[in-house]
């Protein structure tokens, strides 16, 4: 018998979307900026508890150039990355010609491992070539060690842009990613715990910063009745239909995140009694992930071959963790300061589905093909 296909985390609309999407119609404001545009930064201000500014932008990645800008990275200024992450953490420091240093992961957040970021930074002082900033990664929805990167980058005062692309939603001792970074970053791509079809957020406590990221990313138009330009700027600011797709997901993010919850608890319930599959957890109190995507560690290479296949022959998707920068062709000739935990994780790591959207029958095939499996 056929069965749907169970993608890995498909977007998942509320319903809400069209009254959005309609107003824009109507009021013929279907391009960039515009009223949806200013309540979706304002409902994203709101949700992250009000203390900070937000711009919404055309993508994640163009969030993560803009915030680059924002902090002078120039041509031939170094710029410090976590390597285990998606490619569009790190792309945004080569389009600026800059040169990125790419750190390894640490164990109990498998983001960026404060002992190699501090070694890569006095690395960087020996050469006399100063960090201009740090791109620290919430991957999967697990804050990084905020604390400590925090206190690392105060020590030497470079400051932090925060990629919480996948972490909407997630926190840190009782605060929200998106809050932490000198300037911090959603992403709201179709993957992504809520979608505008496509965007991007800026967030910064700084409003200048903020307001700086709306300059560059409209073409960097100076005050004049005529245009005007002494800056270089960008095509990156939000359309308004976007924005009103965004601002009908927001209705239903924390609904989104108790299901993203729930679905790991499923998956926690089946492994818990395991010994040779790790499903990825919170290290401690501190830590509450949106657990955007749950992740199992196998140790054993067959077993994980094996688990690929039973998912593969009922139509359920998986995938490979993300291969680290200094594994990638484009990357692995930049400097990488860091142990084999981020190569390890990369082997033997696989991505369940975790799509909210999924119903009770969904998730039973899922928990069928795993207690067959165990
Ligand atoms: C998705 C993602 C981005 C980029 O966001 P886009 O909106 O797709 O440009 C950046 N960093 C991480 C970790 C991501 O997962």
């Amino acid at each position: 018998m056929y069965k749907e296909r169970i993608w890995l985390s498909p977007p998942h609309m509320s319903g809400h979307e069209m009254k959005y999407i309609q107003q824009a119609f109507e009021s013929g404001w279907v391009t960039q900026g515009g009223p949806n545009v200013d309540a979706f930064e304002i409902e994203t201000r709101r949700f992250l508890g009000g203390s900070v500014s937000c711009a919404a932008v055309s993508s994640g990645t163009a969030a993560i150039h803009l915030a680059l800008r924002i902090l002078g990275v120039g041509t031939g200024d170094v710029v410090i990355c976590q390597s285990l992450s998606f490619v569009a953490s790190v792309n945004p420091i080569l389009y600026l010609g800059a040169i990125p240093v790419l750190v390894g992961s640490e164990p109990e957040t498998w983001n960026i491992s404060p002992k190699h970021l501090e070694n890569a930074i006095i690395d960087c002082l020996q050469k006399g070539e100063k960090p201009k900033a740090i791109v620290a990664v919430c991957l999967y929805g697990m804050p990084y060690q905020i604390d400590e990167v925090a206190a690392i980058a105060e020590k030497y005062n470079i400051p932090i842009i925060e990629d919480s692309a996948e972490a909407l939603g997630s926190k840190y001792k009782g605060k929200y990613c998106g809050t932490f970074g000198d300037i911090s970053i959603l992403s709201y791509n179709g993957n992504k715990i809520i979608t505008s079809s496509g965007g991007g957020m800026l967030i910064s406590k700084n409003k200048e910063y903020v307001e700086k990221a709306r300059f560059l990313a409209t073409q960097a138009r100076d005050q004049a009745p005529h245009y005007e330009h002494s800056q270089l700027g960008y095509n990156y600011r939000m359309s308004n239909v976007s924005a009103g797709i965004g601002l009908g997901q927001m209705e239903v993010l924390e609904d989104r995140v108790a299901q993203k919850r729930q679905i790991h608890k499923i998956y926690s319930d089946i492994f818990c009694n395991d010994t040779q599959i790790q499903l990825f957890e919170n290290p401690n109190k501190e830590f509450d992930s949106n657990f955007w995507m749950n992740i199992v560690i196998i140790e054993d290479a067959n077993l994980k071959s094996e688990m690929e296949s039973v998912f593969s022959y009922n139509n359920i998707e998986t995938r490979p963790f993300w291969k680290p920068m200094h594994l990638q062709p484009l990357y692995k000739n930049y400097s990488y300061f860091g142990d084999e935990l981020s190569n390890k994780l990369y082997e033997k790591g696989l991505c369940l589905p975790s799509g909210t959207g999924m119903d009770i029958e969904a998730i039973q095939r899922i928990k069928d093909c795993l207690i067959s499996f165990l």
